[in-house]
């Protein structure tokens, strides 16, 4: 099997951007689990099925084809990258989440990206759940203050609309619903290294995850 790094914690914490980085520096294929959970939910709310109705939704995984084309999302060949990436999809994508058989049929999605000459994972349960056997396993923290920042200022960046406020709420209500699912809650793996990105810059929080990479 190829070598598989992952990348867990949650959200704006800046983990997709170091997952890009690790990747890139290593020449390894990056798997954004993210996305495919966002995709799901955008394919649910465009077929009025129940964010809530864990087997319609299961079924529904089976039915739509969804590609990770580096920072491009497809849906049955549709680009819907910049769709997925509201905020409002960020809360639909842990509703989905929540259910097991969702979890479940986005597993072979998810382990088919673990080719040579490797992978980067990105996403809550990469170490815990989808690769236990993975060489790294990081945890990627931050205050929650400094996240909605972050997050704030990359929306912006995008010239898309945003509250501080209301990112702040909305990534309350995610990580509670993250961490307190019973399905693959977001937690620190079994030998996974926490990383607290706090006031660092992506540089050195970079840096710091390529020496453990590279130890
Ligand atoms: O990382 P991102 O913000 O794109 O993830 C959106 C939501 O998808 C998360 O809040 C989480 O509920 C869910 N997710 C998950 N497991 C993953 C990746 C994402 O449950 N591996």
């Amino acid at each position: 099997a190829a070598p598989v790094i992952t990348i867990d914690g949650p959200s704006g914490t800046g983990k997709g951007t170091i997952a890009g980085l690790l990747a890139a520096h290593l020449g390894w294929h990056l798997l954004d689990s993210g996305a495919l959970y966002r995709t799901l939910a955008l394919a649910a709310r465009r077929r009025d099925v129940d964010l809530d109705a864990g087997p319609e939704l299961g079924r529904l995984a089976a039915q739509v084809r969804v590609q990770l084309e580096g920072e491009r999302v497809r849906l049955d060949g549709e680009d819907v990258s910049a769709a997925i990436r509201t905020a409002e999809a960020g809360v639909d994508a842990s509703r989905v989440a929540v259910h097991p058989d969702v979890r479940a049929a986005l597993l072979g999605w998810q382990r088919d990206a673990a080719v040579a000459p490797g992978l980067v994972a990105d996403g809550r349960d990469m170490g815990s759940r989808v690769f236990p056997d993975a060489l790294l396993k990081i945890y990627l923290d931050a205050s929650p203050e400094e996240r909605a920042q972050r997050r704030y200022k990359q929306l912006k960046d995008k010239g898309m609309d945003a509250n501080l406020r209301d990112l702040v709420q909305e990534l309350r209500v995610r990580d509670q619903r993250d961490r307190e699912r019973s399905e693959s809650p977001l937690q620190v793996p079994i030998a996974g290294i926490v990383v607290d990105s706090t006031s660092k810059s992506i540089d050195e929080v970079f840096l710091q995850v390529r020496d453990l990479a590279e130890a």
